[in-house]
């Protein structure tokens, strides 16, 4: 039975050094006028879409108004990061490059991408940081849903549609870097892996209880054990 493995991208796959707050600070800024209270904003495990509700109601624009304007947002987005991510040094999270290589090599496993990210953002920082996006073969993306505990169903979804196979929580695993990440792998009821690589320590990730935690992805035949049932390992 194949697994699906829906990776985030922040802190888990990739370090942006800031990359996304500048990009989200100059859509804002571009559209509105204003980025609201950007700089003592906690970003993490959140999608691109709660960001900018927040940000935006914080200095009285109106909801409707947010909703009207996410795509053009999302687009700015993608352009100021199509300029800007390359100088900015984002790079792979130890392991990742050789986590991701060891798993192309199977033919038991599909990549995903559930991120807050936009879809239009999320492929230009995985290049950035020299990931091929094209490995992922289903994306759920913030510019789905605003609220992260709705795009497992939907990642589940498009992999089913891709490859006629039924994923559902029983073979789907949810690799984040979050409290966040862990609660919308519960949300799915599939399987949560956190990893410290991000904001938050190894500590703090345990409270939440996930089925794996990793300091880093640096030990590729550890992470391989727990993402994936041991007899078909190579
Ligand atoms: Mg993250």
């Amino acid at each position: 039975m194949k697994k699906l493995l829906l990776f985030d991208i922040d802190g888990t796959l990739i370090r942006s050094n800031g990359a996304g707050r500048l990009t989200l600070a100059y859509a804002l800024e571009k559209r509105f006028g204003t980025a609201g209270p950007l700089e003592h904003y906690n970003m993490s495990g959140k999608t691109d879409p709660r960001i900018i509700t927040d940000l935006l109601t914080a200095v009285g624009i109106s909801p409707k108004e947010i909703q009207t304007n996410l795509p053009a947002i999302y687009e700015l987005m993608a352009e100021h990061g199509q300029d800007i991510f390359a100088q900015r040094g984002i790079t792979a999270c130890v392991g990742v490059p050789e986590l991701l290589a060891a798993l192309n090599a199977r033919d038991d496993v599909l990549l995903g991408l559930l991120t807050g990210n936009s879809q239009l953002t999320a492929p230009l920082k995985l290049t950035a940081a020299g990931i091929d996006p094209l490995q992922f073969k289903v994306g759920a993306y913030g510019s789905d849903a605003m609220d992260r505990n709705e795009l497992p169903t939907l990642g589940m979804a498009r992999a089913n549609q891709l490859t006629g196979e039924l994923f559902d929580g029983n073979n789907t695993v949810i690799i984040g870097d979050t409290p966040a990440d862990i609660l919308c792998a519960r949300a799915g009821k599939a399987t949560a892996v956190a990893v410290a690589s991000g904001w938050h320590a190894a500590a703090t990730l345990a409270e939440y209880r996930p089925d794996f935690l990793f300091e880093n992805f640096g030990d590729t035949s550890g992470v391989l054990d727990a993402l994936l049932p041991a007899p078909e390992r190579p």
